[in-house]
């Protein structure tokens, strides 16, 4: 029985009570079929519902699960990289716990890397359940950061995917705190290849993110991946102190040639608006990035571990 290739499943639950029975269910299904031994990697990320006991009775009846429970909540990216550090597999795959990503694609994937391929990652061709408003701002946010960074982040490509070893060596290297994953998957390199799945609906519970979360993750997401919007400043800076210029040629033109009574108060207080703006806008991103460099520079570790828990010893 020995000597078969290991397949590393990894799930990131916060509060995922409502949903762990049936994604277990799936899962074990959509892995029979495939010739490999199973690990199955569940971090509890920080749950505060019932989500750890009820890995703990999965456990006790599936030795293939391994459990480690961070000591509070992280974030979905840690705890995906936690669960990317204990992986042991030849190939090793991510995956939601609400079923919003079919495991029943774990078999195409597995096929697609013995093909060759580093990354196997899964590209949605339709977005069930969600408003549109979610779906038009996923796109624009793909649209732009696609724009200003150097190399391609797919769009409609959530963190369900397949990495082989290589890739997850790879991948394990990049310590860094601000753990945009889709843009990391990316920046790796090697082979990828897509396959494509209609994403369906949380199978219960309710999702973890919301509006204000997505604004921080796509600011994120942007000022971690690329010093575009840096330049961005420097770009409106010129802009409009070139148009300030202009302006104050033209106004003392003007009054060279027809004289200046008090007027003129509308344009004064719009420039001052604007520029104001523009600095503010300015600054706000020199913050960002600085923030970066404050949260980079501290070295903390990225996760803790209060316990693992695995049936097996090694
Ligand atoms: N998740 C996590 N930590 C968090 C938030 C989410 O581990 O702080 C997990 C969650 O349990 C689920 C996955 O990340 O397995 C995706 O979460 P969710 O469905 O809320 O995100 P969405 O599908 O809406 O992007
Ligand atoms: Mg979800």
């Amino acid at each position: 029985m020995k000597n078969k290739e290991l397949l590393s499943i990894i799930i990131p639950f916060h509060n995922e009570q409502e949903v762990i029975m049936e994604c277990q269910y799936r899962l074990s299904d959509a892995v029979k079929s495939l010739d490999m031994d199973v690990e199955m990697l569940y971090v509890n990320d920080g749950s505060k519902d019932t989500t750890l006991n009820t890995l703990l009775t999965l456990m006790d009846k599936d030795a293939r699960i391994k459990i480690i429970d961070l000591s509070r909540n992280f974030g979905k990216e840690v705890a995906m990289t936690a669960g990317l550090d204990a992986a042991k597999g030849d190939a090793v795959i991510v995956i939601d716990a609400d079923l919003q990503d079919p495991p029943e694609l774990i078999s195409e994937m597995v096929q697609k890397w013995r093909e060759g391929f580093d990354v196997v990652y899964a590209k949605r061709i339709e977005r069930k359940g969600e408003s549109f408003v979610k779906k038009a701002t996923a796109h624009l946010f793909y649209k732009l950061i696609n724009k200003i960074s150097d190399y391609d982040i797919p769009e409609n490509v959530g963190d369900f995917r397949l990495m082989s070893r290589q890739a997850v060596d790879a991948l394990n290297q990049v310590r860094e705190r601000k753990r945009f994953m889709k843009g990391l998957f990316a920046w790796i390199g090697f082979p990828q290849t897509a396959i494509e799945y209609s994403r369906d609906p949380r199978f219960a519970g309710e999702t973890n993110w919301n509006y204000t979360k997505l604004f921080k993750f796509a600011i994120e997401g942007i000022s971690s991946f690329t010093q575009e919007p840096l330049r961005l400043a420097t770009y409106a800076g010129f802009m409009t102190a070139f148009g300030a210029f202009i302006l104050g040629l033209y106004f003392i033109i003007k009054t060279l040639l027809f004289g200046e009574a008090i007027q003129g108060f509308p344009t004064l207080i719009t420039v001052i608006l604007f520029f104001s703006g523009v600095q503010l806008l300015s600054i706000g991103i020199l913050g960002e990035y600085i923030g970066h460099m404050f949260i980079e520079s501290k070295q903390r570790p990225l996760y803790f571990i209060k316990k693992t828990y695995s049936k097996s010893d090694d």
